[in-house]
């Protein structure tokens, strides 16, 4: 049962083959069995699960039908989740139970979804390899002793070991993208503005977008359906309307335009990753579409003008974090400001106070100019590159990582070591593109994503890319030995 993407789920439940409980008590039982091997969850939520489970199984009896109703899945756990903790994987939030439900959770809920759990994620989605979590590092199902990628890496680290179809992810620089690459999942960020971000615990506001971890593009446009669309909460939610993403999977990629810019092959990119690349190029050159080089001359700055506009913003963010309203709090505090250094010293982990340190340098009176309005500068002109390739092709297609998935603690000593894996993923966040990584193949054991970038709101032209592609590869269909 647990092998079900959440199309083969839906289509089950709709035949009576079997009902919302049963699946979710096989995988209930399935994730205490595995998951204290990865550590992908902060929280479960067996009771919430079962009551939702059964309540879906009403509504079906009822004659009420739809993709989501009854289907298991998980939140990163800074979706803010009435009266469950909410801990963004911090000591600062360990104690934090939301008052009210996130939009996306709220709005998949309605759906009829089934929430098993937490996942659990880098802390504050600082990170890339889901190392920096107050609840311990999460291991690669592929391999336990790799990284799954971050921050999401608890919800891609359960959904490729199997113990459920799908979860939701947020990606700030790459967070959705890198771990579903890491894992061999199709993850998808979407268009800035189109999934709210209202009850999501914020990093940098202006960059980040909630999307979903799953197996196929097919499930990702199911999933992403019941989370799009317009939120008066979120003065950046976008009021477009909301296509049918699953009818927009099956069209032709004939004649479709593929750019594939110079700057992703430099000296950093793994040759092997390379090689896959091409492969995938080739494959989509044989479903009609039309390749082109072009260029992206602007990406070189892009990992220095993020390394400044997220910390900057998170250095707002967190303030809000002061052991005074909600959250931790340090003991027997002398004043006020013994009360927020302790509780904030004592409450962030080492990567939270680098970064907030950074942002506030950067955003200070003298270093403004230099800094971050020089790197708001550089992302004017990251989005003008990536206009000017989209007058010239549909679909912009590049490795999602310039490595695999490295050791667990090999690149703890070093920050600036892991911001660099980040150079692919991180541009779609400055210019607000929609980007999916999907996979692609292996390499030592480990798998390799391919991304596609597409204009502002088509992402039902990067799923229709990916369901062709997978239609075509078996690469997405590849278990970890284990699960
Ligand atoms: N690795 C990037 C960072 O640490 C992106 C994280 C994310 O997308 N949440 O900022």
């Amino acid at each position: 049962m647990h092998h079900m993407t959440l199309a083969e789920i839906a289509r089950g439940l709709a035949d009576k083959k079997f009902s919302s409980e049963e699946l979710t008590q096989v995988l209930l039982a399935r994730i205490a069995q595995l998951d204290p091997q990865l550590n992908s969850f902060i929280s479960l939520t067996q009771e919430l699960a079962l009551s939702q489970a059964k309540a879906a199984d009403a509504r079906r009896a009822n004659g009420e039908t739809g993709a989501l109703l009854g289907a298991p899945i998980a939140h990163k756990d800074l979706f803010c989740t009435q009266g469950i903790r909410t801990s963004c994987g911090s000591k600062m939030l360990d104690n934090f139970k939301a008052p009210y439900d996130a939009t996306v959770v709220a709005k998949l809920a309605a759906a009829g979804t089934v929430t098993l759990g937490k996942t659990n994620m880098d802390e504050f989605a600082m990170g890339s390899a889901n190392e920096s979590s107050y609840y311990g590092a999460v291991k690669n199902p592929w391999n336990l002793e790799h990284v799954p990628g971050g921050s999401s890496g608890g919800s891609a680290a359960a959904v490729a070991a199997r113990l459920l179809p799908a979860a939701t992810a947020t990606d700030t620089g790459g967070s959705i993208r890198q771990p579903a690459a890491f894992t061999n999942l199709t993850g998808l960020k979407p268009t800035y503005g189109r999934v709210s971000r209202w009850g999501m615990i914020a990093y940098a506001s202006s960059l980040d977008q909630g999307g979903q971890l799953a197996r196929t593009a097919e499930d990702c446009a199911i999933l992403l359906q019941g989370m799009a669309g317009f939120d008066p909460n979120d003065s950046t939610s976008i009021d477009e309307p909301v296509p049918d993403y699953s009818a927009s999977l099956n069209g032709s990629l004939q004649g479709l335009r593929i750019g594939v810019p110079k700057e992703y092959f430099s000296a950093g990119l793994d040759p092997r990753i390379a090689e896959l690349v091409h492969n995938s190029v080739k494959e989509l050159e044989k479903l009609g579409a039309v390749i082109k080089e072009i260029s992206l001359p602007n990406m070189q700055h892009a990992i220095p003008a993020y390394y400044v506009i997220a910390p900057a913003e998170a250095s707002s963010n967190l303030s809000r974090f002061d052991g005074v309203r909600f959250g931790y709090r340090c003991e027997n505090p002398e004043n006020l400001i013994d009360l927020y250094k302790r509780s904030r010293g004592e409450g962030f982990g080492a990567e939270v106070q680098r970064r907030i340190m950074v942002g506030a340098y950067a955003l200070s009176a003298g270093y403004y100019d230099a800094y971050y309005l020089k790197a708001q500068k550089i992302r004017r002109l990251v989005k003008n590159d990536f206009m000017a390739a989209f007058n010239e092709v549909d679909i912009i297609l590049g490795p999602t990582t310039p490595n695999p998935a490295w050791k667990l603690g090999a690149k703890n000593s070093d920050p600036v070591a892991e911001y660099l894996e980040d150079v692919y993923t991180i541009t779609a966040n400055l210019a607000g593109l929609p980007g999916l990584s999907m996979p692609a193949g292996f390499v030592d054991g480990l798998p390799v994503g391919v991304q596609l970038l597409a204009p502002y709101f088509q992402e039902g032209r990067l799923l229709n890319v990916a369901h062709q592609y997978q239609l075509n590869t078996d690469w997405h269909t590849r278990t970890p030995t284990g699960f």
